[in-house]
């Protein structure tokens, strides 16, 4: 199994390194002719979901990615890849990528608790450790998208058909059963 990391900025090296303790392979995309390998699955890491997606258009990586996760390619969106795939971002900022059906509300906890641990159940796996760091929550799951774990009462997974995201960190926490569980979404 080949898993593309989406390596613009942000916290890819840490996925890369989980993925292969997962035992698949993971490669970085950084220009479109990264998007030509063939691979199964497409990593969007956590960093700074403005930054991003500015990267994405001024690389013109946007509707390739895109046409991918239409077409069925599974994908994992970690906080900013989370905000990234969210097709409305509360508060009128103008979507992304844009193909899940969740409302992101960015930098969701304010500035105390900016960045936290917790624990909670994720359906399907359990409970795992969860690392927030200025995340962003979701608060509104649409048709199509069902909710994976919450945390105080606010949705922080979520899946929809291939795609799944959550607001915290699976890639800093030393646990691998998010990167196993999204493996096991590739057929
Ligand atoms: N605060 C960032 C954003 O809004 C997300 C933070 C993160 O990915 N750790 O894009």
């Amino acid at each position: 199994m080949r898993i593309g990391v989406l390596a613009l900025q942000g916290a890819f090296a840490e996925h890369i390194a989980m993925l292969e303790r997962c035992g698949a392979e993971a490669f970085e995309i950084r220009q479109k002719k990264d998007l030509d390998r063939n691979f199964d699955g497409i990593v969007i890491p956590g960093g700074e979901s403005t930054v991003m997606g500015k990267l994405l258009n001024e690389l013109d990586l946007s509707e390739k990615i895109t046409s991918l996760i239409r077409q069925g390619m599974p994908v994992l969106g970690t906080c900013a890849g989370l905000i990234v795939l969210a097709n409305e971002i509360v508060g009128g900022e103008a979507p992304h990528i844009g193909t899940m059906n969740i409302a992101a509300k960015r930098n969701a906890y304010g500035r105390q608790l900016g960045s936290f641990n917790a624990e909670g159940e994720f359906k399907g796996i359990g409970v795992i450790p969860m690392t927030f760091i200025r995340a962003p929550y979701i608060e509104r799951v649409g048709e199509g998208a069902e909710a994976l774990a919450s945390v105080d009462g606010k949705i922080v997974a979520a899946r929809q058909d291939n795609q799944l995201v959550t607001a915290f960190h699976p890639e800093l926490t030393g646990d691998l059963r998010v990167h196993e569980y999204f493996l096991s979404m590739i057929k």
